[in-house]
């Protein structure tokens, strides 16, 4: 591999992005950063202090406020708000409910861009970062060395989500699921899109070793000055 490598992982919910990115870096030696729970971590600081998720207004004047720190560690990433790890609050399903319409304000974006960027630009000198999310080949960073878009039938995203949380219906978890990609796909700022040059993986036959080993191939090829198949 090259020295340093950036791999940007865009995908909707429930394509296996986190799975994959995580094993993907520790594979690799590479530092791991997970935008989507920086976006989570900011509607639990709007819940916390009874902003009105859906006014965009509300939310925008309190962007700048929350103190957020991502652990960048693949095996144990990590997510502190305001000093306190908040790992398990920003899978609860009113987070979960609440995150899109937050992400969609660009106060919101544009405070974890910079974020999100100098998070990148202190991963490289130790080898490079594996980043997932939804904007990150278009507009985070969009010079990545190797841009993933993963996807997965609807169906087969939703019964691998609700299998991770352990309880609800796989019904209730797909239109959950069809929800969130609907905002996150149609908003004006950074929607969700396959990224120009990104390789495009569709996992839903896969099983994650599989999908880690095409990736871990795709990001050797590239970065040893080969082309990814
Ligand atoms: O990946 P995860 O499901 O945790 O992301 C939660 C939400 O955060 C997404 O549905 C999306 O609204 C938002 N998000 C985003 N841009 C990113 C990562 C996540 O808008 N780069």
């Amino acid at each position: 591999m090259s020295s340093t490598v950036v791999v940007a992982m865009d995908g909707p919910s429930g394509s296996g992005k986190s799975s994959t990115s995580r094993g993907v870096a520790d594979r690799l030696g590479l530092a791991y950063l997970d935008t989507g729970a920086q976006f989570r971590a900011m509607t639990v600081w709007m819940l916390r202090h009874g902003v009105d998720v859906e006014d965009p207004v509300a939310v925008a004047a309190q962007a700048g406020t929350p103190h957020l720190v991502s652990g960048t560690d693949p095996l144990d990433p990590t997510i502190v708000l305001d000093g306190a790890d908040v790992a398990e609050a920003i899978r609860s399903a009113e987070v979960t409910a609440a995150v899109s319409p937050v992400a969609a304000v660009p106060e919101v974006r544009a405070r974890l861009l910079d974020l999100q960027r100098s998070i990148i630009a202190d991963a490289l000198p130790g080898g490079g970062i594996v980043v997932e999310g939804r904007d990150i080949g278009s507009v985070v960073w969009p010079d990545a060395d190797v841009k993933l878009y993963l996807t997965a039938d609807a169906a087969a995203r939703a019964a691998r989500r609700t299998a991770e949380n352990g309880s609800g219906s796989v019904a209730a978890t797909e239109a959950d699921l069809l929800r969130r990609d609907a905002i996150d796909s149609s908003r004006a700022t950074a929607p969700l899109v396959v990224p120009a040059g990104a390789i495009h993986l569709d996992t839903t036959q896969y099983g994650l070793d599989e999908v880690i080993a095409k990736v871990v191939e795709i990001v050797e090829q590239a970065t040893s000055g080969g082309t990814a198949s």
